[in-house]
């Protein structure tokens, strides 16, 4: 037997280990400090009513014989993914229900999708961005280059001719940056896929921060159904980060060497899994009732406040910084050229305030810090002036 010797590639997830035992230690040390944690990545929110109501109403139906339900569909019931069909159809993105995935989040997804593509791929990923995408691919050995994601170009790679790769992971609004693309970059992308027969893989799962008039879905772009998967999940839309459902999109426009990749996918996912529960998946179809959207739209509204008043004390201190507006994430550079990981501490010990050091995203994340929007209203207000307060001096 020979083991799959590509996950010595891969490096030990130390970032949150790491600020975990920094916290803990200091805790430890300083038993009345008011620590407050701007890093979490998780959402605080209850799932919102209408979700809980639908949820309940399932596990009503579950517990009679005459409404049970056992396996679904492997991709989603009907019910589910013609509720998705409509939310795009708002954007007048245009899709076939058999078209939407449903799955139990994006991470899955993202890591499953890899089994359509040959491991001889070059895989581009941007640098700093959301780890899965880089760990996967180390996984199966692909060959990995990185678009350089910076303050010149606002944290946005554009694609240049000199980049000669297969598959294409974006990620807008984006972790850790917060930066979200414009029709015209993301046009650009598409049109570099097309010529190119490459692959964009677009994680959009916090497409429903977007404030401004920017696109949500790849879809929106022409040219996107011949050349990009999109991923998305109801975690930090909808709070399911402990519930579990997301979605991905596989256009049957989408082939390559006379494959269908739909076809494919359908193929892995009815092979490899066996659907998301019923309960579930009614919770997730209320996000789109009436009741859910208003729900959902005000604990976004509550994480964006949170956002802004970050980002306003941050303002203040002529901080340089990105995200916020159509994001959960505030990516602040480090004041006085200190790096990732100084900053954690000097902020952790000075202020008692815990962030995300950027350098864990990736090299070009050096001296760069992720604060999120997810605490309670009253801590983050607290933890942004105890920032204001401590970076002033
Ligand atoms: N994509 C990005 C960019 C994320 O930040 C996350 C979670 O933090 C995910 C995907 C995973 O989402 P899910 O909970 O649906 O697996």
């Amino acid at each position: 037997m020979e083991i799959n010797k590509n996950f010595k590639q891969v490096e030990d997830s130390y970032l949150f280990s790491t600020i975990n035992k920094k916290v803990t230690a200091y805790q430890a040390a300083h038993p009345d400090s008011n620590i407050i944690r701007l890093g979490i990545g998780d959402v605080t929110l209850p799932l919102c009513d209408a979700v809980v109501t639908a949820m309940r109403n399932a596990v009503t139906e579950m517990s009679k014989k005459e409404t049970f339900r056992g396996y679904g569909p492997e991709q989603g019931y009907a019910f589910l993914r013609e509720a998705i069909q409509k939310y795009y159809l708002r954007r007048q993105v245009e899709l076939e229900a058999d078209e939407i995935f449903v799955s139990d989040g994006a991470k899955s997804d993202i890591g499953n999708i890899l089994d359509l593509f040959s491991t001889n791929n070059t895989v581009l990923v941007p640098d700093p961005v959301y780890p899965v995408y880089v760990d996967t691919n180390k996984m199966a050995g692909r060959k990995i280059v990185y678009a350089n994601a910076n303050a010149d170009n606002q944290f946005l790679p554009l694609p240049d001719e000199s980049m000669d790769v297969d598959i294409i992971y974006l990620c807008s609004p984006n972790n850790p940056t917060g930066a979200v693309y414009n029709k015209e970059q993301l046009q650009l992308w598409v049109d570099y896929a097309l010529e190119h027969q490459a692959i964009i893989l677009f994680d959009s799962a916090y497409e429903a921060f977007i404030q401004e008039d920017l696109p949500h879905s790849i879809y929106e772009i022409e040219g996107a159904k011949q050349c990009a998967i999109e991923f998305c999940s109801f975690s930090k839309t909808a709070g399911f980060t402990g519930t579990r459902c997301g979605y991905t999109v596989v256009p049957t426009a989408l082939t390559r060497e006379g494959f269908s990749l739909h076809n494919m996918w359908l193929r892995r996912q009815t092979t490899k899994f066996n659907g998301v529960p019923y309960i579930v998946q009614r919770g997730a179809e209320a996000v789109f009732s009436e009741d859910g959207q208003k729900e959902t739209r005000d604990n976004i509204k509550y994480y964006l406040e949170n956002a802004n008043i970050i980002a306003e004390r941050l303002r203040r201190l002529h901080i340089k910084y990105t995200g916020g507006m159509n994001s959960p994430y505030i990516w602040m550079e480090c004041p006085n050229n200190m790096k990732s990981w100084e900053f954690f501490d000097y902020l952790l010990e000075k202020a008692n305030v815990v962030g995300t050091p950027g350098s864990g995203f990736g090299s070009n994340g050096e001296g760069y810090f992720r604060l999120t929007a997810f605490n309670s209203m009253e801590k983050t207000s607290e933890a942004a002036l105890r920032i204001e307060h401590l970076l002033k001096k």
